[in-house]
């Protein structure tokens, strides 16, 4: 009998709306708040950093958002993108359980960024604005964007960790190639850089530092605009590309998922794959278990706390309610860069305070171990961040081997690691370590929340 391994879209079935999940919860989530008023934010507070079609889509009430014809011109270069059931992994762990898994890597930045990073590129060159500005994390945002800006004729300055521009100088060549301009953050630069620097000239950085710098140089031009690469509505919004895609390959085998996983770091590529699956679960068309793996060196949603708190570590965002370490917890310097991030996205958070997903967290030496694997056997070395989410795949299959469940497993290899070859020597040669957590540390940074009463 033939069964499919490569489960291919047409290009005519290119979803054409993005899927937004607000409506269809039980309880709407809580709104972002001005930090000195505590009034809910409104459009004209969010203006100065984002184009006025990104804040109506951050807030909107829709089942469903159009996606403009330029976008969809400029995602036909790589999508539909392929879903792959994973026999030779499920043949190697001798396993009952069908693996299937949504490769986003094939897009030119090499991860699911792209997704969000052409729409937000478009709707500010449709405002008029000539350049962006962000943070990136591994690299993989602000390549994206670069690649994005490029698009539509915008410039683009990126404010990248400096743990991640010493580890992975290839990608932000790449985002040099794409035209951008970037900065090692902490930077000096900005007033947030400096301040840093002069407290700990050798800080690793983090994504909170590095999006209060992005925000700063924004909010300090009429022509610039901020861009956030995840955590936001809009941003999650247009990552539902991947999950309706995946239902339509899904049905194409007959197949449901009884179990879906993600890594997540602001929950972007989780929420993008999981919520068209969940708009069918709450339907009760299926009823699918929606797992998020994040890092143990950030553990948001299993040790965080929900409540109000910044997004970035200086305190110039708005307030969100989100699980949260504290906006000035900085994690370890995992390889796993674009999972390093103190918050996790509010709207994530509520559908987790609902109860309507699970969350684990796992070290970084079994994630590599499940990627090592994965590329033995599958033949893609996936990005450090997806490695999490296949460490629960393998765990998963693992016990349907000794138990005989048939189970479904379904998740996103949201990015290939390329570019993350330094990251697969330290595994290779041993010297990786896992950190250890210290309960203390999370309480020290849940000592500066902004306004714990909220
Ligand atoms: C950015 C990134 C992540 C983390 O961001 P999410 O918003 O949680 O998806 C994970 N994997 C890859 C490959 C990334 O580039």
């Amino acid at each position: 009998m033939a069964v499919a391994t490569k489960i291919l879209l047409d290009e005519s079935e290119l979803p054409r709306r993005w899927y937004n999940i607000i409506s269809a919860l039980p309880a709407p989530p809580p709104p972002p708040l001005h930090p000195a008023t505590l009034a809910p934010v409104g459009p004209d507070d969010l203006a100065p950093l984002f184009p006025m079609a990104l804040i109506g889509q951050e807030v909107t009430g829709d089942d469903y958002v159009d996606i403009p014809e330029p976008v969809l011109d400029v995602f036909r270069l790589w999508r539909p993108t392929p879903l792959i059931r994973a026999r030779r992994l499920e043949r190697a762990l001798g396993t009952p359980a069908r693996i299937y898994y949504k490769y986003e890597g094939v897009s030119p930045a090499g991860s699911h960024k792209p997704n969000t990073a052409v729409p937000q590129a478009f709707y500010n060159a449709e405002q008029g604005v000539r350049r962006l500005t962000t943070e990136t994390g591994a690299g993989q945002w602000g390549s994206a964007l670069a690649f994005a800006c490029a698009q539509f004729g915008l410039e683009c300055e990126v404010w990248m960790v400096r743990a991640s521009y010493d580890q992975k100088p290839y990608r932000r060549s790449l985002m040099q190639t794409w035209g951008a301009t970037v900065h090692a953050s902490p930077s000096d630069v900005t007033e947030a850089g400096r301040k840093i620097l002069a407290d700990e000239p050798d800080s690793p950085g983090s994504l909170g530092i590095a999006i209060s710098e992005a925000v700063e140089q924004a909010g300090a031009r009429d022509d610039t605009r901020y861009a956030l690469g995840s955590v936001l509505n809009h941003v999650l919004l247009h990552q539902t590309i991947i999950g309706e895609e995946a239902l339509k390959q899904m049905a194409q085998v007959g197949e449901q998922p009884d179990l879906i996983v993600g890594c997540t770091g602001g929950g972007s590529n989780f929420a993008g794959l999981s919520f068209p699956f969940l708009r069918e679960k709450l339907a009760g068309r299926m009823d699918p278990v929606i797992r998020a793996v994040e890092p143990t060196a950030a553990p948001s949603l299993t040790r965080g706390i929900y409540t109000y708190d910044f997004g970035d570590t200086a305190g110039f965002t708005p307030l969100l309610k989100m699980h949260t370490l504290g906006h000035t917890f900085v994690p370890d310097p995992i390889h796993a860069g674009g999972l390093r991030y103190h918050g996790m996205s509010p709207l994530l958070s509520h559908i987790y305070e609902l109860g309507l997903i699970e969350a684990v967290a796992k070290p970084q030496r079994e994630c590599f171990e499940a990627g090592v694997l994965f590329a033995r056997t599958e033949g893609i070395v996936p990005a450090p961040e997806p490695t999490h989410a296949l460490a629960v795949a393998v765990e998963e299959a693992r016990r349907c081997a000794e138990t005989g469940e048939e189970k479904v497993i379904l998740t996103a290899l949201c990015g290939h690691g390329h570019f993350d070859m330094t990251a697969y020597d330290h595994y290779l040669s041993g010297e990786m370590e896992d950190f250890e957590l210290p309960e203390q540390r999370i309480e020290q940074a849940l000592t500066r929340l902004p306004n714990p009463q909220l």
